[in-house]
């Protein structure tokens, strides 16, 4: 194996975030509100021999695990080919997707199948008028279903990602703790992050999630070890409960001190951050095989200049739009 990427704060790059679109069929108000809209441009997002090269050179700098993220990543029509592929290189032991759960009930099996080994879905919320008021669409039980596919076809844990807003969902926490007391669902929820598309709406829903993190330390939860790959949530277990409770709060000191991703986009630039400036092109460097090296070099070259954090507490948003152009 080549040298472990790292940077110049001696943060070493295990984990790869890859979008492979940009597309999504949800319209969820932090995030798309109105919708995916083609650029105009026809975009050509990575092909399967792309993705191919670009991960198997992030395996052989010391990447274990590679998260297939978008906009939508099921949109894809070669998904499950995506999903193979990926975890048929060497050295890559975990493949793990971040979907809105619309084609999980229907797919789940095929993935799990194709070599998925973690799944992270979306749902926002528990009462299905509050899911369709944040999402734009009517599916919630279609969502919930894939959950309970996921389970039946063999995952022993599904994680769900709960993005907190104020006036949506805040209140819900008590339905989200009853929820999985009796299920092995990691209930991550994460702290609205505001992006360049989101001003007037941050500003509204915003909430710190320190109200949770009290509540769960005045009930007995207990705070759990992190190992090398996991992202940065603080995971939280509890006897009573079979799940568990994560806290992802980018708003909080030293949030990137354990940083240890990097993420390409499904046109094929590599971010340092999801908040970053801009980004470097890779897909010259994906063509053949021969071109390996220089895309390792190049690579190399850009962890000199990954920032020590986001500045999204000084209100810096980078270039992101949303996070659906980069890959939440
Ligand atoms: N479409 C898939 C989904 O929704 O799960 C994957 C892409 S989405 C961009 C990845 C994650 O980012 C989702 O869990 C979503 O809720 C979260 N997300 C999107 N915009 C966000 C924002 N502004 N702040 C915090 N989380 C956000
Ligand atoms: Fe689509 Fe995911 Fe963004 Fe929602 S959060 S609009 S599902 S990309």
């Amino acid at each position: 194996m080549a040298q472990q990427f790292e940077d110049k704060f001696c943060r070493k790059f295990s984990y790869l975030r890859l979008s492979v679109t940009d597309v999504c069929n949800f319209k969820c108000s932090y995030c798309l509100p109105n919708g995916y809209r083609p650029d105009g441009i026809k975009s050509r997002f990575l092909s399967l021999s792309e993705i191919e090269r670009v991960v198997r050179v992030f395996a052989d700098c010391g990447t274990s695990k590679v998260r297939i993220t978008g906009g939508e990543p099921s949109m894809r029509k070669d998904f499950v080919d995506i999903i193979h592929s990926v975890a048929a290189i060497p050295r890559i032991s975990k493949v793990a997707t971040t979907t809105n759960g619309y084609r999980m009930e229907k797919q789940v099996e095929q993935w799990r199948n194709a070599g998925l080994t973690d799944i992270n879905v979306s749902l926002d919320s528990l009462e299905p008028r509050m899911f369709r008021l944040i999402t734009g669409e009517n599916k919630f039980r279609q969502v919930m279903n894939g959950i309970e596919k996921a389970f039946e076809v063999g995952f022993a844990k599904v994680k769900v990602n709960v993005v907190l807003m104020k006036e949506h969902n805040a209140k819900e926490l008590p339905l989200f703790l009853e929820w999985i007391k009796t299920r092995p669902i990691q209930l991550r929820f994460i702290e609205l992050m505001q992006t360049g598309d989101m001003d007037e709406f941050f500003n509204k829903q915003h909430v710190s999630g320190a109200s949770i993190l009290n509540h769960l330390i005045a009930n007995g939860w207990i705070l759990e070890n992190r190992s090398q790959n996991d992202g940065p949530a603080q995971v939280y277990s509890h006897p009573d409960y079979r799940g568990e409770i994560g806290l992802i709060m980018p708003y909080s000191k030293d949030f990137c001190s354990s940083c240890n991703r990097l993420r390409v986009s499904a046109l094929g630039k590599l971010h340092m951050c999801l908040f970053g400036d801009y980004g470097v092109e890779l897909r010259d460097l994906l063509q053949s095989d021969e071109q390996r090296d220089a895309l390792v070099k190049r690579i190399r070259a850009q962890l000199n200049n990954k920032s020590v954090s986001h500045f999204l507490q000084d209100g810096h948003t980078g270039m992101t739009p949303h996070l659906a152009s980069i890959g939440g």
